[in-house]
C-alpha cells in the first residue's frame, strides 16, 4: 500500500479570535503519513493556533481540516485518536508514570492486560522501562518529558503533535532529546506535527518544514532546500544566519544575475525570487560561502576592512565593512589559522555568484 500523502489536509483554512484579526491566513497544507513536519516560525505566527484546531481545541473561522480524508470539524479531540506533548502539558502530578500512561488507555476502554504491554512498551521507546513507579517530581525535567512522550505515544494515535516540547530544557538536554524524538520517529514511523521557533531545532528533526509569519505560510520545504532556496527575505533571514546587501536588477539571464547595489556597486547573484529587470532584491549571502583571499576566477571579490574577531573554538567569526555593509559575516575555520585576521585589516573576500540569492525584498 502506498503512503497516504494527505494524512492531514488543512484546506483553505482561516483562524480569527475575535472576528476581525486572522491570526491563520488560508492555511493549505497536506501532511503525508508517517511524515515529520514543523511548524518554524516567530512568536504569533499562529503555530500553536494550527495544532490547537487540528487538536480540536479550536474550530476554524473557515475552511476544513481532513484527517485520512474524513472531515474532523465535528469530531471531539478526544475522538480524534491525536497524541500530544506540549510545554505546558504536565504530567498528572498525584500519579505514577504507570499511571499517567495508563490514562489515556482507560479513558480508550483497553482492556487491562493490553493496558500493561501497550505501557511497558512505550516506556522502552524512551528508555524508562524502570520508572513506571515512580513519581513525576522524583523524574528529571528530561525524564518527564521523555513520560509525556511515551504518554503520546501509548494509544497508537494515528497522528502525534507537539508543541515546543523542549523548550524548558537546557540546552545539551535539548540538543539529545531532538535526536531522541527524531529516532522514535524513525522507529515507529508515526505522523508527527512539531511546532517550534528554533530554527536548528527545525532543521535537524524534520522531513518538512512550513515557515510560518503572520499567520501565513511563508514557505514548504525539506530543511536542505530551505536554507539553500529561501523564498523571500524572511525565510532567508529566519533560516540560518545572512549576509544582505539591498540593490535593483540590472540584468538578469538563465541563472545568473547583475544587482547594483545602493553604494553603485554591481554584483552577480542567482536569481532566486526575481524574474525582471529594474526589479528591487535582497542579496542573500551565508556567512560560511564567502571565501578570503579568493581564486582570481571567483566572480564576486571586494575588499572589506576587519572591524571586529570573535573565537568561537571551532571557527572565529569575523565582522567586515564590504560594500557598504558593516555587520558583514565571515566564518573562518579556526584549523587554517590566519595571520591576517587582526582588527583593521584589509582583506579580500570573493564569493561564488551561485551562493549569492537574489530575493524578493519582502
Ligand atoms: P504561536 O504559537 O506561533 O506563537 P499563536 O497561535 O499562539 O502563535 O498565536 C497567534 C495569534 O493569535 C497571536 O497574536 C495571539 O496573541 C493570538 N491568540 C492566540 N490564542 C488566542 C486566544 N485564545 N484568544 C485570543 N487570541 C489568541
Ligand atoms: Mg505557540
Amino acid at each position: 500500500m502506498s503512503k497516504n500523502e494527505q494524512f492531514v489536509r488543512f484546506d483553505k483554512v482561516d483562524k480569527s479570535y475575535d472576528g476581525k484579526v486572522l491570526v491563520v491566513k488560508d492555511l493549505n497544507l497536506d501532511i503525508a503519513e508517517g511524515e515529520f513536519i514543523t511548524m518554524l516560525g516567530p512568536s504569533g505566527s499562529g503555530k500553536t493556533t494550527c495544532l490547537m484546531m487540528l487538536a480540536g481545541f479550536e474550530t476554524p473561522t473557515n475552511g476544513e481540516i481532513f484527517l485520512e480524508t474524513n472531515p474532523i470539524s465535528n469530531i471531539p479531540p478526544h475522538k480524534r485518536g491525536i497524541g500530544m506533548v506540549f510545554q505546558n502539558y504536565a504530567l498528572f502530578p498525584h500519579m505514577t508514570v504507570y499511571e499517567n500512561l495508563a490514562f489515556p488507555l482507560k479513558v480508550r476502554k483497553i482492556p487491562k492486560d493490553e493496558i500493561d504491554k501497550k505501557i511497558d512498551k512505550a516506556l522502552a521507546m524512551v528508555s524508562l522501562s524502570e520508572f513506571g513507579q515512580r513519581m513525576p517530581a522524583q523524574l528529571s525535567g528530561g525524564q518527564q518529558q521523555r513520560v509525556a512522550v511515551a504518554r503520546a505515544l501509548v494509544f497508537d494515535p494515528k497522528v502525534v503533535l507537539m508543541d515546543e516540547p523542549l523548550g524548558a530544557l537546557d540546552k545539551n538536554l535539548r540538543e539529545s532529546m531532538q535526536y531522541e524524538i527524531k529516532h522514535i520517529h524513525e522507529s515507529i514511523g508515526v505522523t508527527v506535527v512539531y511546532v517550534t521557533h528554533d530554527q536548528g531545532e527545525a532543521l535537524t528533526m524534520s522531513n518538512r518544514i512550513a515557515v510560518f509569519n503572520d499567520g501565513k505560510v511563508q514557505q514548504l520545504s525539506s530543511p536542505d532546500k530551505l536554507y539553500e532556496e529561501p523564498v523571500n527575505s524572511f525565510v532567508a533571514e529566519f533560516i540560518g544566519e545572512n549576509n544582505t546587501f539591498v540593490g535593483e536588477v540590472k540584468d538578469i539571464d538563465k541563472g545568473q544575475c547583475k544587482v547594483k547595489l545602493e553604494n553603485g556597486t554591481e554584483i552577480l547573484a542567482n536569481p532566486i525570487r526575481v524574474k525582471t529587470k529594474g526589479e528591487k532584491t535582497i542579496v542573500s549571502l551565508r556567512p560560511e560561502r564567502a571565501i578570503i583571499d579568493p581564486k582570481e576566477n571567483m566572480q564576486n571579490q571586494h575588499k572589506g576592512k576587519i572591524e571586529e574577531v570573535i573565537y568561537h573554538g571551532d571557527h572565529t567569526r569575523v565582522r567586515v565593512n564590504i560594500l557598504g555593509n558593516s555587520q558583514f559575516i565571515l566564518k573562518v575555520p579556526n584549523s587554517s589559522a590566519r595571520m591576517d585576521i587582526k582588527l583593521g585589516n584589509e582583506i579580500n573576500i570573493g564569493w561564488d555568484s551561485h551562493d549569492c540569492r537574489a530575493l524578493d525584498p519582502k
